[in-house]
């Protein structure tokens, strides 16, 4: 198997996660752009060098592997009732809640709780900074980074966007801002950022908590434009909004658009289940199905959905599961709760179990599919100290193992993943507004 030595061939490896790290360490040598079939992804800026920002690059880079994060002192895998640490990380504490801000909840994914815990964290003066992303005020097929200052900001990026999303690419201005700022994104970006924090001690200095949102996989941008075309946005149209989820738990997707003509229009809107099950999950990038962290193990509060609750209830306000990983994130949960920003009762350590099965079974049988790449010599990611042959031998049945290894070698014969994923050349794909900060 191929181990990637550069950041070009962690995406010619069809590797990358599109965090944007290689962008925020090394900015002289790497912009985000958006590869529509495939995701966000570094383009090499042509005539530049920095040797050692490109070396600190990927030694962050998620997409070529991480290694696991070691359990706490009492393992809580050893208890019966415990979750075990290799299937669920360090869980410290489970509860469910949602913001006591009813527009937070109204907007957020689930039960707003990460907007509100960030909007406390600002309030509280303990950062003074929210580093994560937003629709792009450019354009709104595409999702961009920021760093949020006021309540009124955090509210616009809240709910969760299912397109490509770099919140990495800020990790330089994370690095000199003046404040600590809460850093939010998926478990792929949460590896990154405390990667970066741990080489680098300004990062360290000035990042004050991570939360993580759960994720089972980040669609292309080409995953948006046929969610568009089931909503009925005419092909010329100039599209203003996308929503994914929110107003409301699980919330619907829609979008609103000026026609050519110059008229304002909104979509109808479709179900979670629809817009997610039957057109974006087709589009998750390759590197989601190697993905060993669903949950965010790295982060010091994860936070998802509590699937294993009803849906059908005429309140449709949503809440939130939020996993305490660090007692970094305990402290600030409990001050959270105590200070009104969110409502949250305790819930049962194998919580995430009940709540999120599939995103376990994704880690049960990723040996499986990493056997399968092995076989064909193609580049996996590294993951050291995953435990990850104990779950597929302990979890899996034999039919499961070979399906795994024998489905994974079948996409990637269909998918062509010999063929390097194409690397990003200046012009030849969609632009965003990484280079044109405010
Ligand atoms: C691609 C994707 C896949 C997901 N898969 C699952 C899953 O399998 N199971 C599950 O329980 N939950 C999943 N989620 C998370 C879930 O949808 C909610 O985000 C989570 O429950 C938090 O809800 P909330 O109301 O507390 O957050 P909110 O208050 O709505 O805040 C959401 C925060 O997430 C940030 N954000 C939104 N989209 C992205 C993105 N694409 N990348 C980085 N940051 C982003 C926003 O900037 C905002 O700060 C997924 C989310 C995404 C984006
Ligand atoms: S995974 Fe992140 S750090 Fe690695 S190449 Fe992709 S964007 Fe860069
Ligand atoms: S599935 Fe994993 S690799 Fe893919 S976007 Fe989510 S956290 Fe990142």
């Amino acid at each position: 198997m191929t181990q990637p030595s550069s950041i070009d061939a962690v995406v010619r490896g069809h590797l990358c996660t599109g965090c944007g790290a290689c962008a925020g360490l090394a900015p002289r040598l790497f912009r985000m752009e958006d590869n529509p079939e495939t995701g966000r992804r570094p383009m090499r800026i042509v005539g530049s060098e920095d040797p050692a920002g490109e070396q600190m690059a990927l030694a962050v880079c998620p997409g070529a592997g991480t290694e696991a994060k070691p359990p706490p002192a009492a393992d809580l895998s050893a208890g019966v009732d415990g979750p075990s640490h290799n299937e669920w990380g360090n869980v410290l504490e489970i509860w469910e809640g949602h913001a006591n801000n009813a527009e937070m909840r109204w907007r957020g994914s689930s039960g707003g709780v990460v907007t509100a815990l960030a909007a406390y964290a600002l309030a509280s003066g303990a950062a003074g900074g929210v580093a994560h992303i937003r629709q792009s005020t450019s354009n709104a097929l595409l999702n961009e980074s920021t760093i949020s200052r006021n309540e009124q900001q955090l509210l616009s990026a809240a709910g969760s966007r299912y397109a490509p999303a770099s919140p990495c690419d800020r990790l330089n201005e994370i690095a000199e801002s003046s404040s600590p700022v809460v850093f939010i994104g998926k478990p792929c970006d949460v590896q990154a950022a405390a990667s970066a924090a741990k080489r680098d001690a300004a990062i360290k200095r000035n990042i004050a908590l991570t939360i993580s949102i759960f994720c089972a996989g980040a669609p292309s941008s080409n995953g948006t434009r046929a969610l568009l075309a089931t909503l009925g946005v005419p092909p010329d149209a100039k599209v203003t909004s996308i929503r994914y989820r929110g107003e409301g738990w699980p919330g619907e997707m829609a979008a609103t658009y000026v026609t050519a003509k110059g008229e304002e229009h909104s979509t109808r809107s479709i179900s979670y289940e629809e817009g997610w099950g039957d057109i974006l999950q087709k589009h998750r990038q390759w590197r989601c199905q190697l993905c060993a962290d669903h949950i965010g193990e790295f982060a010091d509060i994860s936070v998802g959905d509590p699937w294993d609750k009803p849906r059908a209830s005429s309140d449709k306000r949503g809440a939130s599961l939020i996993v305490v990983r660090s007692e970094r994130g305990r402290a600030f949960l409990r001050n959270a709760i105590a200070a009104g920003a969110v409502t949250a009762s305790s819930r049962s350590l194998t919580s995430q179990a009940e709540a999120q099965p599939n995103l376990a079974r994704s880690r049960h049988i990723l040996f499986g599919r990493l056997i399968g790449l092995r076989i064909l010599g193609l580049a996996a990611p590294r993951y050291r100290g995953w435990k990850l042959t104990n779950l597929w031998f302990s979890k899996t049945t034999f039919k499961d193992k070979l399906v795994t290894v024998l489905g994974t070698m079948r996409r990637a014969f269909r998918r062509k993943l010999w063929q390097g994923e194409a690397q990003a050349v200046k012009g030849s794909i969609g632009t965003d507004s990484t280079a044109a900060r405010p």
